[in-house]
Parts: structure tokens; C-alpha cells; sequence
């Protein structure tokens, strides 16, 4: 029978496709378990061959895992929009690039040391063993892969719970970080994670033995949930960063970044500014430049009204619209922004519904205050003592130091976007852990490791 070049050409597609496939799925299935005590056994074992090699072999672990995971941000990127509906491509490239190449390795372990008429005595930083890791929908692979370098270079092994709504995007993560270190000499299964994540699957990892150390990366939820379960824990928890704006900033650059802060990644990041005070003399002169840079103005009362019913669900976001586009918000409300719009802002009193609420929307209210000190004392109250991250724009330094001294936030920016924070333009390295509620702040392999003494009594001391 003659084949048709109509089947032919299908036939063709198929492969292809078939092909292009594979070479995106490179061996599925490593270190996913269907049984979460299974991953647990699994990754104590494999943080037992760890610790047998040497730190440089573990420096090539995690150089591996930042090369492979380079390879597939486009995959991770575009995944994590398609299965979460939350964010945008281009911005979840940035994240994942910006993890892979800021992320400390084994250099952030550093050793302490004492010597003496007694000898030598050094401070070492040693693995935990398995780390349980509870992972967010807003940065599925960015948590995952910044955690993994982190937690490898102290010589653990990782135990990872993703949310149930970034699943296929983290276990994606998940295998190709196992091939690669696999690859690159390491035992199989550091890190590993189950099937079909939950709650309840994450409940039986917090409560396990095996599992020395649990980092939470999320709501205030899972937070309380680490902190109340008898084990060591970190908690990098919710935030609902102010930016502040007096009389003194450079307006013109205080715009831009603003909108650039607040409109990434479709405002989803834990640290992107999500509501503004400004000092009521320079507020039109700001937001007139804010609205150059994509900030769309909502004037009237009844859309203001709208949209809050819309977004705003008992004091806290509709998850339906967290990290959803302007354009497709404002539709809800039949209110057509333009397609360069990237932000919306509009005027509210301190008191309204859109100031307290983390609602990781790209939407920014704007209140407008007597003085500096009153915008100060409102976004202090509108972090509700997260603590988590603040922004301020100015270049009175008294005026910077007052705010930053009132809120205690683990991240403040000045006269940057949020982001900066973040090692995007400003100094420093990157975490996408950002332990607020626990104090280690922007969390890095030295977190996630023990102290030990090692004492060498009458000796070695040759001062
Ligand atoms: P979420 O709290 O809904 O979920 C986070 C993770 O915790 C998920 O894996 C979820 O399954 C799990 N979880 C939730 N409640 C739990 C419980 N009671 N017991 C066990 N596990 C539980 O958060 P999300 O929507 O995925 O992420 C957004 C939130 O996370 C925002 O509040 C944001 O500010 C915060 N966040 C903080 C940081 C940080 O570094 N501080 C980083 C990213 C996100």
C-alpha cells in the first residue's frame, strides 16, 4: 500500500514531537516518589554518599545543578505561567537566570577558628542531614533550585512538599536537578519529592524523624505549621512591602522603578511593592510620571468600588486574580486598559480594603499624606510586622534612616524598585527564602548548617 505524502508528513510530526519530547523530559521520574516516606529513606541515603565526598566533588554538584538548570528556564518559565496562571514569561526567565548565578555555593560555608596558649579550637558548619522544604505556587522552580544549591553546599539532603498548584513545574525541577548531579558524579535521590503533593503529604514530612531541619517558604500558614512542630525550622513568610515617597526623591526615577517593582512578574514576588504613601506636595508630579512608565489611573469612585468587591475577599486576595495581567482584572469590572498599561493605581485613604491586603496583583493604591512622618506611620501599620520587605524613595538620609529604623523590614531598598533587593541591580547575593519571621533574612547555605566545635587541646596553636 502506497503511503501518502499527507501520512507521510504526519508520520514525520509525530516523531518529532515525540523527540522534542524526550529531550525535554530527560529520564522522568528521578527522585519522585509515590509514598512520602519513601522519599524521605530515599534522600537520607543519598545524604549519607553526600557527605562522603569531598567539598570539591560537592562543588561540582552544585555547579552541575546551575548548569542544567540554565539549560531549561524556558521550560520552567513557561510552565510555571501555563500550569499556575499566575506571573509572565519573560519575568520567570529573569527569576530563574537570577537564582542560578546569585545563589551562594560551598564558599558561604565559612570556618571560624581560636588560637591560644590551649591549642586550636575551629567552628565548623555541618549538614543537618534531611531538610524538609515546603515550597510556594508564586516561584515554584526559583525556590527549588536557589533551596537545592543552598542546602547541597551545606551537605544535606532535601525532602521537597511543592504546592499542590505548581506540582508538574516542580517535579520538573526536581528531575532534572537529580540528573544532573547524578551526572555529575553525585549519589541519586538528594533531592527528592512525591507524586501528588498535598497538605496532608507535607504533614507526614514535618512530623517524620528522619527529617532534621524544615524550611517553609510561603503564607503565614505553613509558617506556623514549621514553627509549631517541634523541629528546627525557618520561616520566610508573607510580606506586604509600603513604598514611601517624600518630598526630597528623584520623582522622575522614583516613578520608573515603582511601576518596574510593582508590575514584575505581575506583582506575584513576596518583596514587589504593593501599595504607596507619598507626601501629598509632590503626589500629581509623581504619579503624572508613573503614568508615562505604564501606571493606568482609575478616577472613578464606582471602579475603585468594583474592583476591590472583585480582588478582595475577607481582607485577603482572591486567589482567582493573584498574579493575573491588568488588562484581564480590569475586564472583570468592564473597564478596558490599554494593552502598554502595567500597573493600575488609584487614590484610596490609608483605611481602605486595597492597602492592607497582600494581594501579589498588579495593582498599586496610592494614598496621599500631610508629611513624611505620617507616610511613615501608615506604611508601618500597613506591613502589619511581617517585617518582610520596604522601599523608600529619598535623599534626605534622616528621613530614610527614620523609616527603616520604624519598620524593621529584612529587606529595605533605597531609591531602587523592590527587586533590587533581590541582587537585581543592587549588591548582594540572592535568596528566594527570605526568612522574615525566624531572622536568618535572605537564607544561603550558612542557614541551613550546624555549628560545630572541634577542640585540639595544647596544640597547633604556633603564634
Ligand atoms: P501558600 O502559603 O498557600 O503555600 C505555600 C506552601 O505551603 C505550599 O506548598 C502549600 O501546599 C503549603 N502549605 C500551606 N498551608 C500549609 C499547612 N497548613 N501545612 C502544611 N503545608 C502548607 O503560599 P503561596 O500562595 O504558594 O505563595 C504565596 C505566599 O508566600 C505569599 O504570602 C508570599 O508573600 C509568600 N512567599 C514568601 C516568600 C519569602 O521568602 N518570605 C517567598 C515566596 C512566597
Amino acid at each position: 500500500m502506497a503511503v501518502q505524502e499527507r501520512d507521510l508528513e504526519s508520520i514525520v510530526k509525530k516523531v518529532l514531537e515525540e523527540l522534542s519530547r524526550k529531550e525535554e523530559t530527560p529520564e522522568a521520574g528521578q527522585g519522585v516518589f509515590e509514598d512520602m516516606n519513601d522519599a524521605i529513606e530515599a534522600a537520607e541515603q543519598a545524604q549519607k554518599e553526600l557527605i562522603k565526598l569531598s567539598l570539591e566533588e560537592r562543588g561540582a554538584i552544585i555547579e552541575a545543578i546551575r548548569e542544567a538548570s540554565r539549560k531549561h528556564v524556558e521550560t520552567f518559565a513557561r510552565m510555571a505561567v501555563e500550569e499556575t496562571g499566575m506571573g509572565n514569561y519573560e519575568d520567570k526567565v529573569r527569576k530563574n537566570v537570577l537564582v542560578i548565578d546569585k545563589t551562594p555555593g560551598i564558599e558561604d560555608l565559612k570556618t571560624e577558628a581560636v588560637s591560644g596558649d590551649n591549642g586550636l579550637t575551629v567552628v565548623e558548619l555541618s549538614p543537618y542531614g534531611v531538610i524538609g522544604s515546603i515550597t510556594p505556587t508564586t516561584n515554584p522552580t526559583e525556590t527549588i533550585i536557589c533551596n537545592s544549591i543552598g542546602m547541597i553546599a551545606a551537605g544535606n539532603s532535601v525532602v521537597f512538599s511543592p504546592h499542590p498548584g505548581a506540582k508538574d513545574t516542580s517535579l520538573k525541577a526536581v528531575e532534572i536537578i537529580n540528573q544532573a548531579i547524578v551526572e555529575a558524579g553525585g549519589p541519586k535521590n538528594l533531592i527528592t519529592s512525591i507524586a501528588e503533593p498535598s497538605i496532608d503529604q507535607a504533614n507526614i514530612m514535618m512530623r517524620h524523624k528522619k527529617v532534621r531541619m524544615l524550611v517553609a517558604t510561603g503564607g503565614p500558614g505553613v509558617v506556623k505549621a514549621v514553627l509549631t512542630s517541634g523541629k528546627k525550622a525557618i520561616g520566610a513568610g508573607a510580606g506586604n512591602p509600603p513604598v514611601v515617597v517624600d518630598e526630597t526623591a528623584d520623582l522622575e526615577k522614583a516613578a520608573k522603578d515603582i511601576v518596574d517593582g510593582c508590575s514584575f512578574d505581575n506583582n506575584i514576588p513576596c518583596v514587589a511593592e504593593k501599595e504607596l504613601f507619598v507626601v501629598e506636595a509632590v503626589a500629581d508630579y509623581l504619579v503624572f510620571h508613573m503614568k508615562k512608565h505604564g501606571a493606568f489611573q482609575l478616577n472613578d469612585p464606582k471602579h475603585i468600588e468594583k474592583l476591590t468587591e472583585l480582588v478582595v475577599d475577607n481582607g485577603h486576595a482572591n486567589k482567582e486574580f493573584v498574579g493575573k495581567d491588568i488588562q484581564y482584572i480590569l475586564k472583570q469590572i468592564g473597564v478596558d486598559a490599554p494593552q502598554d498599561a502595567r500597573i493600575a493605581i488609584m487614590d484610596v485613604e490609608a483605611d481602605h480594603p486595597l492597602v492592607p491586603a497582600e494581594l501579589m496583583m498588579p495593582i498599586l493604591p496610592v494614598v496621599r499624606t500631610a508629611n513624611v512622618d505620617e507616610a511613615i506611620e501608615l506604611a508601618v501599620e500597613a506591613e502589619h510586622g511581617f517585617r518582610h520587605t520596604s522601599i523608600m524613595h529619598s535623599k534626605n538620609i534622616d528621613n530614610l534612616t527614620k523609616f527603616a529604623k520604624a519598620i524593621q523590614t529584612t529587606i529595605f531598598v533605597k531609591n531602587g524598585p523592590s527587586y533590587a533587593g533581590l541582587g537585581v541591580g543592587g549588591e548582594g547575593y540572592t535568596s528566594f527564602t527570605i526568612a522574615g519571621p525566624t531572622g536568618e533574612g535572605l537564607t544561603s547555605a550558612k542557614d541551613f548548617a550546624r555549628k560545630r566545635k572541634c577542640v585540639l587541646v595544647d596544640s597547633l596553636s604556633v603564634r
